[in-house]
């Protein structure tokens, strides 16, 4: 009988196509997650570049606006009255002050072929404005001033060449950037010329002679480039909101620079329309033009600062586009492994065990322990349906082991029937195990037809069961014993001598001699029985059961209660 359960290779059918497949959408997932995160980190990192690269040209673009700047104190101090001219000269050098901060600040990243030039000459043009400050209000000269003025022009024309550096550096690495940086370039350039427009306008009035003819036409040149310039920024003006921050800071730059400013400068030099003669000092002019230059500036500054702002928000956005793909790369990793999971845990494992239950069932093995799941319903069915396999096989089982016990044994005493006994009589004749010799006593009851006769076959039957269970108490559990016949024993001791058979059987007879029975109606009864014994190595069984009840006959020929050989 085979009784080993074959076993499941661990991994098997469905569980692995699951496993692969989860694998494979993991896989997927993970791929285009890291595509999608990729992109979204190329974006994040083009974005801060972007912004970056944006605040460092402004910064570069500040700078140079600090050098335009830096005329208006300067001229201030060369028109100042002789008793406040240390006032002026304070706020020119707070001015000067500013101006090298910055430069300083980009001075380490520039060539310095090119920085070293804006630095010499600035040297050069604030000696200029210092000398010219300096001496007293009626002594100083209209050259003079106006040396000190194109040398500040000079300052800012070697700044240009920086500009241009750090526009071709950045564009470089970002081309897409071209249109900002041009924008800015553009506002920066608006705020020189315009700067450049009015300085024309110091020697002038400080001096108070004419302006010098030539001066007229390079200063009609400047207002050209300007008017030229701000033209090229209309593509920028049509593209605002006019309600927007920087929409009304270009309605204010038109306003008070393009109109109020530069009507302001012509007025100064007798160029406008009414010829008038100046009214103002150079002082307040400043002040005012430079006031009127305030929205050009602070458009650079803002439109600048609006594009670095839209990079940081795309920035922002890459980022969270990035956590979101994650998130979602994540969600569906955890959900398709935790399906799988689960699969495993509520389907197969369950299914698994049923299978191996079922051939457990089958080789008639005890069923496996089952371990306490919440399974799903179609698996509790297939579970169910286990039970009800199993109880009925246990049933079974037990019918056949009934069958099998009605097959073997006596209905009346318990002790094996006639059948059984001759098979292992046969077995045990036929083998060859010296250990296994046979011997067979036959016991008859003495005159049993009388004890049918006197007191009913049903005490005939109560008086079998007795002898039967008189002979079990007497023999040694691994004898066998039988009920032969009507109300004949036999006795099968394996492996026993002659002798000891022959003091088996004077047991036996003792024992059913000494057995005291009574009557329902109160009379005692007394049993014999006769012996026949048989047996040893070289009989087969039907030759053994012969001489046995042939030594039977002859003890009941002896007299009866009594014991022969055969
Ligand atoms: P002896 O063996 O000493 O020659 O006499 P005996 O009376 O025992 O012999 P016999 O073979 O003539 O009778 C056997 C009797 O046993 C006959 C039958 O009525 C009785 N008998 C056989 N089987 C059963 C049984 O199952 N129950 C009962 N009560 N009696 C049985
Ligand atoms: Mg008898
Ligand atoms: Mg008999």
């Amino acid at each position: 009988m085979i009784n080993r359960l074959p076993t499941h290779p661990a991994s098997s059918g469905l569980k692995v196509y699951l496993w692969g497949l989860a694998v494979l959408t993991i896989s997927c997932t993970v791929i285009l997650a890291g595509l999608s995160t990729r992109s979204w980190y190329v974006e994040l990192k083009q974005s801060r570049i972007h912004a970056d690269v944006i605040a460092d040209f402004a910064r570069y673009l500040e700078t140079g606006t600090r050098i335009s700047a830096e005329r208006g104190p300067a001229n201030s101090y060369m028109a100042a009255p002789d008793g406040a001219r240390a006032d002026y000269r304070t706020d020119w050098e707070a001015a000067v002050a500013e101006t090298d901060a910055l430069l300083d600040y980009i001075r380490p990243d520039v060539p310095p072929d090119l920085i070293e030039k804006v630095y010499d000459q600035l040297a050069i043009a604030r000696q200029l404005v210092a000398m010219a400050g300096e001496r007293p209000r009626l002594s100083r000269r209209y050259e003079d001033i106006q040396a000190a003025i194109d040398a500040m022009f000079k300052v800012h024309d070697h700044f240009e060449a920086v500009l241009r550096w750090r526009m071709a550096v950045a564009l470089e690495t970002e081309p897409d950037l071209i249109d900002v940086l041009f924008k800015g370039m553009i506002l920066a350039d608006l705020r020189e010329q315009a700067g450049r427009l009015g300085s024309f306008v110091i020697p002038p009035l400080v001096t108070g002679e004419p302006i010098r003819s030539r001066h007229v036409i390079e200063s009609q040149q400047v207002r050209g480039r300007l008017l030229a310039t701000w033209m090229l920024m209309e593509p920028l003006a049509a593209s605002l909101d006019p309600d927007s921050e920087l929409g009304q800071l270009l309605d204010r730059t038109r306003q008070d620079f393009f109109i109020n400013g530069l009507a302001l400068r012509d007025q100064q030099l007798g160029l406008d329309a009414t010829q008038t003669r100046p009214v103002i000092d150079a002082i307040t002019f400043t002040r005012a033009y430079v006031a009127s230059m305030r929205p050009l500036q602070q458009l650079r500054a803002g439109l600048m600062e609006d594009i670095r702002l839209t990079y940081l928000r795309k920035e922002q956005a890459a980022w969270s586009g990035m956590v979101q793909s994650m998130a979602l790369m994540l969600t569906i990793v955890l959900l398709v492994a935790g399906l799988v999971l689960a699969m495993q845990h509520y389907i197969f494992n369950p299914l698994l065990d049923a299978s191996r239950a079922i051939i457990a069932l089958a080789f008639d093995q005890p069923p496996l322990p089952t371990r306490p799941r919440r399974h799903v319903a179609e698996i509790r069915l297939v579970h169910s349906a286990l039970a009800i396999v199993a109880d009925k096989l246990t049933e079974r089982r037990r019918m056949t082991e009934e069958l099998h016990l009605l097959a073997t044994t006596d209905g009346l005493t318990g002790l094996l029937n006639r059948r059984t006994i001759d098979d292992i009589g046969h077995r045990l004749a036929e083998g060859t195990r010296s250990s296994d010799v046979p011997h067979l006593i036959l016991a008859d009851i003495d005159h049993f037809k009388a004890i049918n006769d006197c007191f009913g076959h049903p005490v005939g039957d109560d008086v079998l069961r007795e002898i039967g269970t008189v002979l079990r108490r007497t023999l040694r559990s691994q004898d066998h014993v039988a009920r032969y016949g009507g109300e004949e024993f036999a006795v099968l001791l394996v492996g026993q001598t002659k002798a000891q058979a022959a003091c088996v059987a004077r047991k036996l007879r003792k024992a059913i001699k000494a057995l005291e029975l009574e009557s329902p109606d109160g009379y005692a009864i007394r049993l014999t029985a006769s012996f026949g014994i048989a047996g040893g190595a070289d009989a087969d069984w039907e030759t053994i059961v012969r001489r046995a009840d042939q030594a039977l006959y002859a003890a009941k020929e002896a007299g009866r209660d009594r014991i022969r050989f055969g």
